[in-house]
Parts: structure tokens; sequence; C-alpha cells
């Protein structure tokens, strides 16, 4: 069973790279290989070319594989594109095809997307902190004299967090 193959997986990032154009990069600032449309000059992204089509930048991805489960989540398209679909090259073959309808390939593609889906969360959250954090430092101009702001101001009726928190005490 092949899987996780560093060369294969090289020589397919190579290939979408040379389709995509050596440094190709859509307007929006997009470069990924897999996320913008081979042959397309000059570049553009998936998510670019749906917004020009009056469509949203969104698609559903079958996170299982499709011969296992009918299961989807709409993610973004570059995202399904080059990173989701990417994920599910390294998958044991046998396991997204599944030709046998095996229940025991079919428990592991579902450990395998949940896998594949869980660390796609994990990298974006990080990445969106990063972004925020770079923003803050150039946008908010805070400075050392500032006041700090003061507490928040308790507001129980649309506090959900205050309010489950103390049920949870409750519970005690
Ligand atoms: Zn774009
Ligand atoms: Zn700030």
């Amino acid at each position: 069973m092949a899987e996780r193959d560093p060369i294969k997986a090289w020589a397919r990032k190579t290939r979408a790279q040379r389709r995509a154009g050596k440094d190709a990069a859509c307007t929006c600032g997009e470069q990924r290989p897999f996320a913008l449309i081979a042959g397309h000059t000059p570049p553009i992204c998936f998510a670019c070319d749906r917004i020009a089509h009056g469509r949203g930048p969104y698609e559903w991805n079958h996170i299982f594989g499709r011969q296992n489960s009918a299961a989807q989540v709409r993610v973004p398209i570059n995202d399904h594109r080059a990173v989701l679909s990417v994920a599910q090259y390294d998958w044991t073959p046998e396991t997204l095809s599944n030709p046998h309808k095996c229940d025991l390939l079919e428990a592991a593609a579902r450990l395998r997307g949940r896998a594949d889906l869980l660390q796609y969360m994990l990298d974006d959250s990080r990445a969106c902190a990063e972004r925020l954090e770079r923003r803050c430092a150039t946008e908010c101009r805070h400075s050392a004299g500032d006041e700090p702001a003061p507490p928040l101001r308790q507001n129980p009726a649309s506090e959900t967090c205050s309010a489950s928190d103390r049920s949870r005490k409750g519970d005690r």
C-alpha cells in the first residue's frame, strides 16, 4: 500500500507548478500552485474565477472520499484544491476508492478525513492569528503610555459564556 510518498508528492507539486507557471500568482495574492487554474494567462485562482462568474468562492468537499460517504463540508475553494484534495492524494489509494466497500477501509477513511480536516483547521487558525497580530502591529498604533482598556462590562443576558459557566457550577 503506497502512502505518504514524499517523492510522488514532490513530483505532483512540481507538475502543478509547471502548469501554473513559475512564480505564478493571482492578483489576490494566491500563489499555491494547486489553487491556480492551470494554463491561465494571466494567472487566476479558483476563488477569483468563481467571484468573476458571480458565484461564491466555496466548494463542497467529500471529507471521507466520495466512495466512502456522502458527507460533505463546504470549504473555501482554494483551500479545497490546495490543501484538502492534496492531503487526500496521500491516502492509501485503496482507502480512498474502497472498491470492495470494506467496512474497515471506510472506518479508516473516516479517521483520515477527520485528521485532514483537523490539521487544516489548526493550520488555518494559526495563520489567521498571525494575520490579526500583523494587522494589530501595523494598524492599531498602540503606544506605551496608553491607558489599559477598562474591563468589559458584565451583561449576563448577552454573555452566553458566563451563563454556561454558571450552569456548570450549578451542576456540581
Ligand atoms: Zn485570486
Ligand atoms: Zn491592536
